[in-house]
């Protein structure tokens, strides 16, 4: 079993390209679990089919402790790529009490003791918000149980400062523990020599560009119908870049500790390709 985690800043494409990848993954006839690890609890839902899905942390407030594992936890829809795809979604506090991460915490142990990480798995995903990797967020690599970690970014400033500060993350527990960088994927957004700067970018952490996944439009369409794009239409050019992703995870052997850079390093590099402009 191999455990990924999905790290980005809020927003950059996280839960639409994990599931995207997943799909990929699901119909080589791998069997694979998401755990979603965001308050927003939407790491699942084109995967399920937008199936009716309550967090682990409202369950635990609604029902106490003694719950069963097919409450939190749902497979995708029969007949679909998504029926060898489980979801869980960890949940957030209630606004303004508690801290988010610690629901994480509370999630991971609580599918341990439920006996979620079944043999059959050939993959779990976690799927994480976290612009910096502080507190609870850091669970996954902190304590060991992703061991290999992906970065989603774009050419976007913000989401490149996000990949080298959640490198630094990962290198402080790496050397500790036995998680490693798998590399960036690169969720377009179309700006200026996007496709060089995150290669440079990735280089320069000692890491790779795993895929280019262009911005395309039928995403949205999926998402419309609550789908991934391979199950909503398997026909179309960005299905074939999700499934090229999906391999390239599948057959990646470069993991590494990342050597995040200074942030004049980082500027130095922006700068150069124009994304300060
Ligand atoms: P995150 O999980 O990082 O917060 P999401 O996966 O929810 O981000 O993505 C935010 C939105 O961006 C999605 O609702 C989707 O519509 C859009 N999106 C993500 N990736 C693409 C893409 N490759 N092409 C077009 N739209 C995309
Ligand atoms: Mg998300």
């Amino acid at each position: 079993m191999r455990q990924l985690a999905i790290y980005g800043k809020g927003g950059i494409g996280k839960s639409t390209t994990t599931q995207n990848l997943c799909a990929g993954l699901a119909e080589m006839g791998n069997h694979i679990m998401i755990v979603g690890c965001d308050p927003k609890a939407d790491s699942t839902r084109l995967v399920l089919g937008g199936l009716a899905q309550r967090t682990v942390l409202d369950t635990l407030r609604e029902e106490g402790d003694d719950i069963d594992l097919d409450e939190i936890m749902k497979t995708g829809p029969d007949g679909t790529v998504c029926s060898n795809i489980r979801g869980v979604e960890s949940g957030g506090p209630e606004p303004g009490v508690g801290c988010a991460g610690r629901g994480i915490i509370t999630s991971i142990n609580l599918l341990e003791q439920l006996g979620a990480y079944t043999d059959d798995l050939d993959f779990v995903f976690y799927d994480v918000l976290g612009d910096v990797v502080c507190g609870g967020f850091a669970m996954p690599i902190r304590e060991g149980k992703a061991q290999e970690i992906y970065i989603v970014c774009s050419g976007e400033m913000m989401a490149l400062y996000a990949a080298n500060n959640i490198s630094k993350g990962i290198r402080k527990y790496a050397t500790t523990g036995g998680v490693r960088l798998g590399g960036l994927i690169c969720n377009s957004r179309k700006v200026d020599n996007e496709r060089e700067l995150v290669e440079q970018v990735a280089a320069k952490i000692g890491t790779q560009m795993v895929h280019f996944v262009p911005r395309d439009n039928a995403v949205q369409h999926a998402e419309n119908q609550k789908k991934t794009v391979i199950e909503c239409t398997p026909d179309v050019p960005q299905a074939d870049e999700y499934r090229a992703l999906s391999k390239k995870v599948l057959n990646n052997t470069m993991l590494v500790i990342p050597n995040p850079m200074n942030i004049e390093e980082l500027e130095t590099i922006l700068q150069e390709y124009g994304a300060l402009d």
